[in-house]
């Protein structure tokens, strides 16, 4: 059996009393200081760590570059024999090239052909480029002074042996598996994936392709979901619908114990009276209600069930989608071993007018357009046509505020979030 860190609290997701809008910010530091990784560990081979979390710090087997080597195609001679004017070297038979080094000793006041990526021979520690030469009679011609040390790279000048190449918690990327290689490794520790559970609640919810009544709706939501927990690079898990039918709703959940570390919901997460999620959270899963002071976004509803964190997403496609992503994808991070991961924003000049009231954080759809910040054209959180539509958030923040076009806004790309 792996080894797995011991159960989250059942209540991490308890807020202080007394607490009635809680601003974005502190929401997320609550969410940062309690949640830790719930997932084991395991070893992958280097090709398949694209996207996986890295569980220890990654020290280099071997520095890189390994040993002292030419940039170009050139010629090397030691750096400290030449002086300024034209100079005029002997070359030493043979050449060094990449994979197959010169052997032997270079001896001072001559010169030897180097091939890029070529090991430095013995006595040389300066090249001059192909183009700055001359050769013939063997011998090469050039102009000094050159500098000592042109054109060649040092030995562990990128990772020095035994020096931190990449650090726990990283998402690898395409160039982490680069460095990894580089510094030696063909295995990575890593995480195991974190898997995350979906599931969309409501009476009026039918699957795609199904007949759907009047006033029922197609669902949105789970499949928004599914691939936004696979894009952030965990296992997505369907749960599938259930009506709103509380027992219906504790069977599912009871059913996804043992086979999810988590489970995001939508739908039925407020206090009304269909809204079974909140309800049944609140009987038995150490419900915490979030009444987070952001737009779009109602309460969320945080609990445990069974050990299993629960995310209890707002109904609204847009208010789901803005939810996992400024709140639900940070603590997911969280369980599955990742560092905080706060996304990186842009400040650019907006294309838009808005009043904002003062109160509480907004996002609004918006996508970047000869480099400015245009929004979509409605802020209702069920239009989920604009979602589409847009390339990212701009970030209000939670004071008032007044933006005619022009003014600076923060504008955070979908990407940022790992999108
Ligand atoms: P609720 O939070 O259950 O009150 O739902 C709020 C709104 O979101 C309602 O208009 C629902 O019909 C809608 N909604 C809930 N779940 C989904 C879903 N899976 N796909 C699309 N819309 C949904
Ligand atoms: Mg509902």
């Amino acid at each position: 059996m792996p080894l797995k860190p011991p159960p989250l609290r059942n209540d991490c997701f308890a807020l202080p009393p007394g607490v009635d809008w809680t601003p974005v910010d502190t929401a997320l530091t609550m969410l940062q200081r309690r949640l830790a990784p719930v997932v084991a560990r395991e070893h992958v081979p280097l090709d398949a760590g694209l996207g996986r979390v890295l569980a220890e710090d990654l020290l280099a087997y071997r520095s890189n570059p390994p040993e002292a080597n030419t940039a170009v195609d050139g010629y090397g001679f030691a750096g400290g024999s030449v002086g300024a004017g034209d100079v005029v070297l002997p070359l030493v038979e043979g050449r060094s090239a990449a994979g197959a080094p010169f052997a032997g000793r270079v001896p001072e006041g001559s010169a030897v052909r180097v091939l890029t990526g070529a090991a430095l021979p013995e006595g040389v520690d300066t090249v001059v480029l192909d183009e700055d030469c001359a050769t013939g009679d063997g011998q090469v011609a050039f102009r000094g002074p050159v500098k000592r040390g042109a054109n060649t790279r040092k030995a562990g000048e990128d990772v020095a042996e035994g020096a931190l190449a990449l650090s726990a918690g990283r998402v690898l990327t395409p160039a982490d598996l680069a460095l990894a290689a580089a510094v030696g490794h063909s295995a990575l520790p890593v995480f195991s994936r974190l898997r995350i559970g979906v599931l969309s609640t409501g009476d009026e919810i039918v699957e795609p392709g199904n007949r759907a009544a009047p006033g029922q709706i197609f669902d949105a939501n789970r499949p928004m979901l599914l691939s936004m927990a696979t894009r952030f690079g965990y296992e997505a898990i369907d749960l599938g619908h259930v009506r709103d039918n509380r027992d219906v709703l504790r069977a599912r959940l009871d059913g996804a114990v043992g086979a999810v570390d988590a489970i995001l919901t939508s739908g039925g997460a407020s206090a009304g009276d269909e809204d079974h999620v909140s309800a049944l959270l609140r009987d038995t899963g150490a419900l915490a209600e979030w009444r987070i002071a952001l737009k779009p976004g109602r309460p969320l509803a945080l609990g445990m069930w069974q050990g299993v964190p629960v995310f209890g997403l707002p109904g609204n496609p847009v208010a789901a989608f803005v939810c996992t992503l400024v709140f639900a994808r940070p603590a997911m991070g969280l369980l599955a071993g990742t560092g905080w991961q706060a996304p990186v924003g842009f400040d650019v000049p907006s294309a838009f007018t808005k009043r904002k009231k003062p109160g509480r954080r907004e996002y609004l759809r918006a996508r970047i357009r000869e480099g400015r910040a245009e929004v979509f054209a409605s802020e209702g959180s069920g239009r989920v046509s604009g979602l589409s539509w847009a390339e990212g958030f701009v970030e209000l923040d939670d004071g008032a505020r007044d933006i005619a076009p022009g003014d600076i806004v923060r504008f955070i790309p979908f990407g940022s979030f790992g999108l």
